[in-house]
């Protein structure tokens, strides 16, 4: 895909001044840059038990965990895969990747057995991070593939897996020395992107270090977050949002995260109180229990300072009843896709500059990035206030997708531009808004749903001659997967049959909501569905769709 450059004035940049980053380093050495200054602050504080690691402590874990990741064969340049629910070992896990110049691709520990093959063979991966309860849906790698089962928990690993307690006392003086490159994979999660099948996105030292830098750093250091925070971790460590702007930012600022393992209202406001957290990390979807909840007066949520939104939209109406129940805190979103590093604009407020935020805006582009609107069809670039494809550019988007150069060039054009698949306009005074979505995914609760996924595992039916998947619009999911299908000749297939032959085989979110029977998928000559015409059915069906 090229294009023409456009001239200077549509392409938005930050409001606030370009810093110099120094992203050439290894993404551990950038988050404890400080460490002689955090050594004995906590860093990680685990909800489920109280315990808390300091600075040293997290480092020192991280480093031995590598060691031990060496010691079972883990080389620079190889893949693990960390199917964990937020936990401690997560993050000590997620640091030795960076520590032992591998990558870690980080899944959904909820996916079923097949999901999670699908990508542990995509990402290559040699090794898996995970519970107990979770290694009956990986034993088969084991065994077929000589993937290492690594388990954390108390007790003796289960037969035939390694103990992660066993690798964590390793002896990090053992290891040898590991050659580096900035550009080196450290995190590779997996996203649909703009169309198709999940892919791994390859992130780089010196992308997240870049985009780190650009929540967190320059001549206002701290932007953001401050060392003396305590920022919750509800949001799954697994998908970039959480790893990146809660993890990464909050390393680096010497702050300290509290960990929770699942969202759970009541546990979560209790945490709230108990640990006096400054920054909630939401997603529309909390923030609308949030609101529901006739728990949440009797709790002190005095001490948030600060919410963060994004993933997802988030209305105005949510926005005001949200603010209702949290009239001192700073409520704003930010705008991420994993490809893009995954932040592509986020609140300034939060900055404590005076700016205004707008009610439904999703900030202003980050600094050192440049950002543009487009045509989708024509590619041509447009002004201020006018809606087309959101272009992001700058050293904080992925490399790629591994092994598939061909959906990198689809989606990264020759002059580095990543084209999002997002639909939206800056305004007047620099704000981004997102209005719509050119692209096919599906967001549950944030959780991405790939309708080409599920499209395959549809049409693999013998009575399912054709398949579409589509958004439907959900008050409490955001979105939810409807299926259009075109039954096989004679076939009475049911939509309850459908929806079981589904579930069996996709975590809970990918599940078929409502099937609609239909003669024919509207297609292009090309083949592609016509998902706008199906969209459009809906809306019509469904007023609320
Ligand atoms: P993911 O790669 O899972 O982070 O999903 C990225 C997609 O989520 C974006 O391309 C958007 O479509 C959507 N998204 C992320 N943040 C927002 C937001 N603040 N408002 C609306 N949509 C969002």
């Amino acid at each position: 895909m090229g294009s023409i450059a456009p001239p200077k004035e549509t392409i938005f940049r930050s409001k606030l001044p370009d810093i110099e980053i120094i992203n050439d380093i290894p993404l551990h050495t950038y988050c404890f840059e400080r460490l002689d200054q955090f050594a004995d602050r906590p860093c990680v504080i685990d909800g489920a038990t109280g315990a808390v690691l300091t600075y040293s402590e997290v480092e020192a874990s991280a480093r031995r965990f590598a060691a031990g990741l060496h010691s079972v064969g883990i080389r620079r340049g190889d893949v693990f895969m960390i199917l964990l629910r937020n936990s401690p070992e997560f993050v000590i896990a997620f640091l030795a990747a960076s520590f032992g110049g591998a990558a870690a691709t980080t899944a959904n520990p909820f996916y079923t057995s097949g999901e999670i093959q699908k990508q542990a063979e995509g990402a290559g991966a040699r090794l898996i991070i995970t519970e107990s309860c979770y290694v009956d849906k990986i034993r088969h790698l084991a065994a077929e593939r000589g993937v290492t089962i690594v388990t954390v928990g108390d007790g003796p690993a289960p037969e035939g897996c390694r103990a992660f307690a066993d690798l964590l006392a390793a002896d990090a003086g053992a290891m040898p020395a590991v050659e580096f490159d900035p550009d080196d994979v450290v995190a590779l999660p997996y996203s649909s992107g703009t169309t198709g099948l999940p892919k791994g996105v390859m992130l780089t030292h010196r992308s997240l270090i870049t985009s780190v830098a650009q929540q967190m750093d320059g001549e206002n250091p701290n932007l953001y977050f401050h060392p003396d925070d305590v920022i919750l971790c509800v949001l799954p460590l697994f998908h970039i949002y959480s790893l990146n702007s809660v993890l990464l930012c909050c390393l680096r600022v010497g702050a300290s995260i509290l960990i929770m393992r699942r969202f759970e209202v009541g546990q979560l406001l209790d945490l709230i109180q108990r640990f006096r957290v400054t920054i909630a990390p939401f997603v529309p979807p909390i923030v609308l229990e949030f609101v529901k909840s006739p728990l949440v007066d009797s709790f002190d949520l005095s001490s948030i300072r600060m919410v963060m939104s994004g993933a997802a939209p988030m209305g105005k109406e949510l926005e005001d009843k949200f603010m209702a129940k949290l009239p001192n805190a700073l409520l704003g979103q930010g705008y991420g896709m994993t490809e893009a590093g995954p932040v592509l604009s986020m609140c300034l407020a939060f900055a404590k500059a005076p700016f205004e935020v707008k009610s439904g805006a999703c900030g202003t582009v980050v600094r050192n990035a440049e950002m543009k609107i487009i045509n989708p069809e024509t590619g041509a670039v447009l002004g201020r206030n006018q809606r087309g494809e959101i272009c992001i550019r700058g050293a904080q988007i992925m490399k790629g997708y591994i092994n598939d150069p061909e959906a990198t060039r689809n989606i990264i054009d020759e002059d580095g531009w990543l084209h999002t698949g997002d639909v939206g306009y800056v305004d007047n005074d620099d704000e981004v808004f997102i209005v719509d979505r050119l692209k096919e995914i599906i967001k549950f609760k944030g959780f991405q749903v790939a309708p080409a996924e599920l499209e395959a595992l549809l049409v693999m039916h013998p009575n399912i001659s054709d398949a579409a998947v589509v958004p439907m619009k959900d008050e409490a999911a955001g979105e939810v997967p409807v299926a259009f299908v075109v039954r096989s000749n004679g076939s009475k297939i049911t939509q309850d049959e459908i929806k079981q032959y589904i579930s069996r085989q996709v975590v809970f979110y990918k599940r078929i909501n409502k099937v609609f029977f239909t003669e024919v998928i509207p297609k292009a000559p090309s083949g592609k569905i016509l998902r706008k015409d199906l969209r459009a059915k809906l809306a019509e069906q469904f007023p609320i769709g």
